[in-house]
């Protein structure tokens, strides 16, 4: 059987930035199950889809058409063709998000798609889900945490190239805005689940908290 390494963790726990590292280090695919929602919700903007008309959503969950590149030295994403990888990582669809993903239609079907991934092995799945209700099975389970201040200086020095007075409170109220939204609709915040291990990347650097995650891995 080939290995599923399993990932939860908010924003600014570093998880994407890992969870790519850790997958090249063990040859593995890397699939980030964030860019599956945020894919979808740049696809109903663009078709001026209503977010708040559940089913019109949810039908576009399903029509999706979507592909992924899963080599971690280059993640891909594609709609309909169209590479939209830097697209969907913009404030408008960041914003918009969690609305899409509180849609339990849109959750199923992409739990469906993300779970036929995940199935012939070979992969560092990143979610908020992924533990719990994705892959609850996975060999490697981890919880990537990290304190509120850490969190936000890493996504200002993303977003602002800084994380100078000004940038950490442009940074703090988009953040904290879309935990509160995401807490209603993910498990991450209960993950204390049997068998997940916990890695707080607080006061680590990328190299060691790759160093942690791999040694999960071998235990
Ligand atoms: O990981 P990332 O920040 O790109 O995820 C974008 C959004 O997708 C999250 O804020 C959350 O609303 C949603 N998401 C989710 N379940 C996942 C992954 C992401 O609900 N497994």
């Amino acid at each position: 059987d080939q290995l599923v390494v399993a990932v939860d963790g908010p924003s600014g726990s570093g998880k994407s930035t890992v969870c790519k590292r850790v997958a090249a280090a063990l040859g593995l695919r890397y699939l980030d199950t964030g860019a599956m929602y945020r894919a979808l919700t740049w696809w109903a903007l663009e078709r001026g889809t209503d977010l708040d008309d559940a089913d019109a959503v949810a039908a576009l969950a399903v029509a999706l058409p979507l592909e992924l590149g899963q080599d971690p030295a280059a993640p891909t994403v594609r709609v309909a063709g169209t590479d939209v990888s830097a697209a969907i990582r913009t404030t408008r669809i960041s914003e918009a998000v969690s609305a899409v993903a509180g849609n339990l239609a849109v959750r199923a079907e992409l739990v469906r798609r993300q779970q036929a991934l995940v199935a012939p092995g070979g992969v560092v799945a990143e979610g908020r889900d992924i533990t719990t209700v994705v892959a609850p099975d996975a060999p490697v389970r981890i919880l990537l945490t990290a304190r509120e201040d850490a969190r936000l200086a890493r996504r200002a020095q993303e977003v602002h190239g800084t994380a100078d007075a000004a940038a950490l409170a442009a940074t703090r109220d988009q953040v904290l805005a879309r935990d509160a939204r995401d807490s209603r609709v993910a498990r991450f915040l209960d993950a204390a689940d049997d068998g997940v291990v916990q890695v707080d990347s607080s006061d680590m650097g990328v190299e060691e908290t790759v160093a942690t995650v791999l040694e999960v891995v071998a235990r």
